[in-house]
């Protein structure tokens, strides 16, 4: 909550800024009082400026959480234009940071990284060099789950040709990456409720090992509306053997959100949302033992967790 309104903040700051340049710019000759006034000004634009920076790198710093399933922010220096930067091959957002020319990448680390040293590809106007950065180890507990409907633990093969073909479909949705910047990095929460199961949790289903929760589930009764946690392309919609009824959410740079176990769609494929935006209801289709939002988050195809995004992380 404390970093949806330091967003507001920032958003207010901004038209401030802009309602300030228009007489600015207009007055030609100054007197003495002018340019008292406008030396006030210039000083509390200062002021401003450091303070929206201040409060932008808190925002950026939040986000680094440099575990497996975390998110490394990395300073990438001074550049005119925006470095090219991938990490295992992968694409991965640049965006600004609060200091003009400065980039920042925000790399996603997958939930099956060993390896504390990992590195990025940086490349710029000067040439390509490698970043290292370290990643801490992190213990996820585990879960159990019962299921009465066995199929969902142990599919038929009918069912088997059936998921991997989803699997397909969706991976590929994840591995997009358009060039426009998310409208905001600190997500809203898709929907009003208690967060129920967290990201990573080791799985068993009816005792058998399974792959491990890969978003943040959220619990919510049947028909509760779900928004769009940033501006964004619907690049997929479908009803699949697990994940039900689901909505996958381009956000931009590699930043992708899924939503699924839905009850109703209110998006189709191709559809621009805004930030807000209604996109389905919950519901528990697919494999769900009741009503709840699941959302995924995704940045350079690895699932993170969402807590991340909305200042609920637990190291
Ligand atoms: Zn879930």
């Amino acid at each position: 909550m404390t970093n949806q309104s330091s967003q507001s903040n920032q958003v207010l700051c901004a038209q401030q800024e802009a309602t300030f340049a228009g007489p600015l710019k207009r007055c030609r000759h100054p007197s003495l009082q002018m340019w008292i006034v406008l030396l006030c000004c210039g000083l509390l634009l200062c002021m401003m400026g450091r303070v929206q920076a201040t409060e932008s790198k808190a925002m950026l710093q939040s986000l680094h959480q440099p575990v497996p399933g975390g998110v490394a922010v990395i300073s990438l220096g001074s550049h005119r234009t925006p470095p090219k930067v991938t990490y295992a091959g992968k694409p991965v957002m640049v965006v600004q940071d609060a200091a003009p020319n400065q980039w920042i990448a925000l790399v996603g680390i997958p939930l099956s990284n060993t390896q504390p040293s990992q590195s990025i590809q940086v490349q710029t106007a000067a040439g390509s060099r490698e970043i290292t950065f370290e990643v801490k180890p992190k213990r996820y507990r585990e879960q159990r789950i019962t299921l009465k409907n066995a199929r969902q633990v142990n599919p038929l093969p009918d069912d088997l040709e059936r998921i991997k073909r989803e699997l397909e479909i969706q991976n590929e949705a994840y591995r997009s990456f358009r060039a426009e910047s998310p409208s905001n990095l600190i997500l809203d929460r898709p929907v009003q409720g208690k967060l129920s199961s967290p990201f990573g949790l080791k799985r068993y289903f009816n005792g058998e090992a399974r792959n491990p929760h890969s978003g943040l589930d959220f619990a919510a009764p049947t028909g509760t509306p779900v928004h769009a946690p940033a501006a964004g392309t619907i690049t997929l919609v479908g009803d699949y053997f697990f994940n039900g009824k689901t909505v996958f959410i381009d956000h931009g740079q590699g930043m992708v959100s899924m939503l699924c176990h839905l009850s109703a769609i209110d998006v189709k494929q191709g559809d621009r949302v805004a930030r807000g935006q209604l996109v389905g209801k919950v519901g528990a289709t697919g494999r769900a033992t009741g009503a709840h939002l699941h959302w995924n988050v995704s940045l350079n195809d690895a699932r993170v967790d969402p807590a991340i995004f909305i200042g609920a992380f637990v190291p």
